[in-house]
């Protein structure tokens, strides 16, 4: 049969496993025996695999981490890097989140972009060439993860127990070609407010400020307590509403006073679109006359080396470079009280920069008593552009679309940054909506469609 006809035939039976799949809900729940990341994710991985089992393919389920299903043969292989597991549905749905229903040409469902429907197109793309009798001289493994969405544990056990692909893909992003990603840097600044300096007379003292759930998100609520002088804090508090424009509320009970400020959350790897309710806060704070000196000092380093620029200016970290980009910079959490303060910053870095001559840097910066630890650096990922496979994929974009394709980098991290010689490959094209993680997230049929037809090309250039 020929690849053209392959194809034909395949796609009503996608469209059918699409919507299946979509009805198990893969949200990660508390390890049951033998599933680590609970019943839902166990569930879609074991459709999967049964689904590649029926049309014959080799499949290996590793402990319900993650599976894969493979066909061809030779010493290297592909790897398609997808995952099943989806995040929470929220509210608000038009459709039921887990209905898998088809309305005007879309599928809809948690999961239909990222990454269910992807992996049931590059399943659907591997089973159409075997369909097709095409012989392979490079292995093909569909590799289905379980964990992306919380933690990526699935693709690191995977490493641990199996082999790692020679060169591959993951179809978790958006075309045309992801070749670069940048490195991923998180760390406190915590400083100790009781051993040094001790009180001063002052009007105010703040008891606490928190805001902030995930290094990785631009905080869009943060909140302090203070006492003190209540018309001296209100009158500070309305001048300073004013002066800004942040969304900012003032509140006591005659004793305390609460100030709450609202931002706009935003993913970490792009601060700038976001408004950081956090250091919307810290910039209030630091024009108040605090009653611990340490405190104080902390807020004010906050403010006066941060504040709410994104670039890392302050701490002497706002380079750049040609293939990814300036560095950006995110507070996502502060935790202070009276004792001890702490802000957990998540940066993004430039592909051609190390995280630890970044972390030198910021160190020559701190101001004294603050104190950076915690760190954890996912140095960036890079695959040229003459590689084999940027070629191969470029060639069938390009054929499959007629659209131009070329490479571009993020500074989000995919699957692809775990394997060498990987990348991120779609599944959204160009212009279309961002539906990840959002409400009545859907795949077009026609996208999904295409997505199956790229996938088949890649594949069959790879093979043959
Ligand atoms: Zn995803």
């Amino acid at each position: 049969m020929d690849v053209e006809k392959a194809i034909k035939l395949n796609e009503e039976p996608l469209i059918r496993s699409v919507c299946e799949i979509l009805k198990i809900r893969s949200v990660e729940e508390d390890p049951a025996p033998g599933k680590p990341f609970g019943e839902g994710v166990a569930k879609a991985l074991e459709y999967a695999l049964d689904l590649a089992d029926s049309f014959g393919l080799r499949t290996r389920n590793l402990d319900n981490y993650i599976g894969w299903a493979e066909w061809g043969e030779g010493d290297e292989m592909v790897g398609i890097l997808v995952h099943l597991d989806v995040v929470p549905e929220g509210k608000g749905w038009t459709y039921p989140p887990y209905g898998g229903e088809i309305h005007d040409g879309k599928i809809y469902g948690r999961g239909a972009i990222d990454n269910k429907g992807p992996a049931m197109a590059a399943l659907y793309a591997l089973k159409t060439l075997k369909d097709a009798g095409v012989k392979f001289k490079r292995r093909v493994r569909v590799i289905f993860g379980t964990n992306e969405e919380s933690g990526m544990k699935c693709i690191n056990y995977y490493l641990e127990h199996d082999e790692a692909p020679t060169m591959g893909f993951s179809p978790d992003a958006e075309y045309p070609i992801i070749n670069g990603e940048k490195g991923i840097l998180t760390f406190s600044l915590k400083s100790d407010f009781e051993k040094c300096c001790g009180r001063k007379k002052a009007p105010t003292r703040l008891i606490s400020l928190k805001g902030g759930q995930r290094p990785n998100m631009v905080p869009d609520y943060a909140e302090a307590v203070l006492r003190g002088d209540v018309a001296y804090l209100e009158e500070k508090f309305r001048a300073f509403k004013e002066k800004s424009g942040y969304d900012m509320e003032f509140s006591t009970d005659g004793e305390t006073v609460t100030v709450k400020s609202h931002g706009v959350s935003a993913h970490g790897s792009l601060p700038h679109k976001g408004k950081n309710a956090v250091m919307q806060l810290v910039a209030f704070l630091s024009e108040l006359d605090l009653d611990n000196t340490a405190q104080e000092d902390f807020i004010r380093f906050l403010n006066d080396k941060i504040g709410l620029d994104t670039t890392g200016k302050g701490l002497g970290v706002d380079v750049s470079d040609d293939l990814s980009g300036p560095l950006t910079f995110n507070v996502g959490i502060i935790r202070l009280d009276e004792k001890a303060g702490e802000v957990v910053i998540n940066i993004r870095y430039p592909i051609k920069y190390k995280g630890e001559e970044l972390l030198f840097r910021i160190k020559e910066n701190l101001a004294q008593g603050v104190r950076l630890e915690d760190v954890s650096d996912n140095p960036p990922h890079y695959v040229p552009e003459d590689s084999v496979i940027v070629q191969t994929l470029k060639e069938a974009y390009e054929k499959v679309t007629g659209e131009k394709a070329y490479c571009f980098s993020i500074g989000g991290g995919t699957y692809a940054r775990m394997v060498k010689n990987a990348v991120a490959f779609g599944p959204g094209f160009p212009g279309k909506p961002e539906l990840a993680h959002e409400k009545d997230e859907y795949i077009e049929i026609e996208d999904l469609l295409k997505n199956l037809r790229i996938y088949t090309n890649v594949l069959l250039e790879l093979v043959t």
